[in-house]
């Protein structure tokens, strides 16, 4: 459903293809685990998480990340539900692609709880 950039480290947290308005947030706040990539002009393109999360210092800058990156292109495609109600704390169960793809479009109820 969300196609991740290429670049993107195998792992839980990706970014977003095709979601670039330069908001500069991931590489200020976590250079660490995000960077940029560039186009031939040597401009910066678009972020993409270059190492995921592991400490606790990590996880917790990865979620400053997601709250201050409006456009959302920063998601979560793991099952962790632990993860998932912190994020679903901060305001971006919307994120979480398990929650998204547990909602069936047929059904008018609102996506699950959780
Ligand atoms: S979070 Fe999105 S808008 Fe911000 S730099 Fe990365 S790809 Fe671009």
């Amino acid at each position: 459903m969300f196609e991740p950039y290429a670049e993107n480290v195998h792992g839980d947290f990706y970014v977003e293809k095709d979601c670039c308005l330069c908001c500069h947030v991931p590489v200020t706040l976590a250079p660490d685990l995000f960077r940029y990539s560039y186009d031939s002009e040597g401009c910066p393109s678009h972020c993409f998480v270059s190492q995921q999360p592991v400490s606790k210092d990590e996880l917790e800058r990865m979620f400053d990340v997601i709250t201050c990156a409006d456009l959302r292109c920063v998601r979560y495609g793991g099952s962790d539900f632990g993860i998932v109600d912190r994020l679903t704390e901060l305001g971006q169960k919307a994120i979480c692609d398990v929650v998204i793809n547990s909602f069936n479009e047929n059904d008018e109820s609102p996506p699950p709880k959780t």
